[in-house]
């Protein structure tokens, strides 16, 4: 084991309330491309904003056309070595909270407890009803859009149909952000995995943790913006570097 191994291993073993804070990054081995890295395909598909999709009937038409191709391009992504390691950390009373930015329901997949998880831009595998809140299961919404070409409406109040993730603009869901500051307030460990750590707020709970006495450890293939404040950096594939802990000590 070299030096940053053995490091990370004692800071991971060595942790009484670990909270793990993931991004894009652990879900590229499952076949999710990234957000950020050279030829993603995330960009070709530029986003539609929140008021762009409550505003305008044809966006929305739009925006479901576009989340139907990226669901196309990964729909057969199963859970990697991160989400394995994450859940089995969780099975042993190990792991506090898993925060995400991550929308692609892999952390549920590989058995992590609900209770555990605060998903902090959402969820892409289903959709809600921005009126009524009711959930709606894609495949259902995805015969009809196909048959219709139409935006999906809610079958119980009539209301807008969107993905259950936050859109560029929409607010995330105030629950959620208390849940990830107290998470990140109460841990002794503060782990990053596979994040640029660019989007806010988000990118500002390693500070919060680090200021209220948690140890700070960066796992990256990249350089981020916060490695200067990190206790330990570890830079190389995340699932390797979480591999240990998939079958747990
Ligand atoms: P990002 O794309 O900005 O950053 C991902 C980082 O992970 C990059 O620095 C990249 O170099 C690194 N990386 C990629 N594969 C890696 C690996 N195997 N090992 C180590 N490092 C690796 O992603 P972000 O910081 O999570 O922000 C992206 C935003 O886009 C989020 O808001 C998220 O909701 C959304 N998004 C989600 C998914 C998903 O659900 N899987 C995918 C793309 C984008």
């Amino acid at each position: 084991m070299d030096e940053t191994a053995g490091r990370l291993a004692a800071l991971i073993d060595g942790a009484r309330h670990l909270v793990a804070f993931t991004g894009a990054g652990v879900s590229t081995e499952c076949g999710v491309p990234d957000f950020r890295s050279p030829g993603s395909p995330w960009l070709r598909y530029p986003p539609i904003g929140f008021q762009a999709f409550v505003s305008d009937a044809a966006q929305r038409v739009e925006a479901w056309r576009r989340k139907f191709a990226m669901d196309d391009l990964y729909a057969g992504a199963r859970p990697g070595r991160v989400h394995h390691a994450l859940r089995d950390l969780a099975q042993n009373g190990r792991l506090d909270t898993v925060i995400t930015q991550n929308i692609d329901g892999l952390h549920q997949a590989a058995g992590l407890p609900v209770a555990k998880l605060v998903e902090l831009h959402g969820n892409g595998t289903y959709a809600r009803c921005l009126q009524c809140g009711q959930r709606h299961e894609l495949d259902g919404i995805r015969a009809r859009f196909d048959a219709t070409g139409l935006a999906p409406e809610c079958a119980a109040c009539g209301g807008m149909v969107k993905s259950a993730t936050v859109a560029f603009g929409q607010p995330l869901d105030p629950a959620d952000v208390r849940a990830a500051r107290d998470a990140a307030c109460r841990c002794d460990l503060f782990l990053v995995l596979g994040s640029s750590l660019v989007v806010q707020p988000a990118a500002s709970l390693p500070l919060l943790a680090r200021a209220k006495g948690a140890a700070l450890v960066i796992v990256n293939r990249e350089p981020t913006r916060l490695d200067e404040e990190a206790d330990l950096v570890v830079r190389g594939d995340v699932g390797e570097a979480l591999q240990p802990w998939c079958a747990i000590r």
